[in-house]
């Protein structure tokens, strides 16, 4: 079966930065399932999976555009201590997730001043070129239920 827009398909995926650095791997785990053409995945890997079988291997190297966008500077800010105080003693590099427009993202605090804290909730990865190496495991026909859902269900899946 051919992988196209609402197939399951199961790939095992190493993710690199430009400098080469191992960022994520499905090495060890099963086989990642995704529904391809409804933006379970990046949109510039989902592109290059059109056309892919069970056995296929490739390499992709995909621009910001593409995956995770540009780094904006609207979504550098701040707020004062106050605000953090549920995480604890909070210093440069602490990590944490807020509510934005698009549900739970990512954020970093980047700067402490005084009662000042700037941080940041670009996506870790906004700006990177990303560059994977992939092996198609399995493509098949979703279920309806899967379909509802807009995930796959199973191993490589969710688990509900
Ligand atoms: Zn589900």
């Amino acid at each position: 079966m051919i992988a196209g827009k609402n197939k399951a398909v199961f790939m095992h995926y190493t993710l690199k930065n430009d400098a080469g650095e191992v960022l994520d791997s499905s090495e060890g785990r099963d086989p990642l399932g995704f529904i391809q053409g409804i933006g379970n995945i990046i949109a510039g890997l989902d592109k290059q999976i059109e056309g892919k079988k069970a056995g296929d291997t490739f390499s992709a190297t995909i621009p910001p555009e593409e995956a995770y966008g540009h780094q904006n500077d609207d979504l550098i800010q701040t707020a004062s201590k106050e605000e953090f105080k549920e995480l604890g003693d909070i210093k440069v590099g602490t990590r944490f997730h807020v509510q934005g427009p698009q549900g739970v993202a990512p954020g970093v605090i980047t700067k402490i001043e005084g009662d000042t804290v700037t941080f940041d909730i670009n996506h870790p990865l906004a700006g990177e070129t990303l560059h994977f190496d992939v092996e198609i495991t399995e493509v098949r026909d979703c279920t309806d239920e899967e379909l509802d859902h807009g995930h796959i269900h199973g191993p490589g899946g969710h688990h509900h």
